[in-house]
């Protein structure tokens, strides 16, 4: 049998930007928006492609163990999940 318990808590809060390209948001322009290749902006690139990565791994998550999760009845709620996403 198969058991464990999880509990997931991520609050960090990042504020970054290039000294040298104030104005770059990797959210806006992606990785074709870095200029001369720098390495700063590249950095701030992944730390969003990672920030991308740990969400859906955390959907991809909550989606496959619904059907496993017990709860107590008293914090029995209506499941957070979008009939759309169900697969077919
Ligand atoms: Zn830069």
């Amino acid at each position: 049998m198969f058991q464990f318990s999880y509990k997931l808590k991520v609050a960090e809060r990042v504020k970054a930007k290039c000294e040298r390209h104030p104005r770059y948001n990797p959210e806006r322009d992606g990785r074709n928006g870095i200029k001369g290749g720098c390495s700063t902006c590249y950095s701030l690139y992944d730390l969003h492609q990672a920030r991308l990565m740990l969400d859906s791994a955390h959907r991809e998550f909550l989606r496959k163990a619904i059907p496993w999760t017990r709860r107590d009845q008293a914090q029995r709620k209506p499941l957070p999940l979008d009939p759309e996403d169900m697969p077919m």
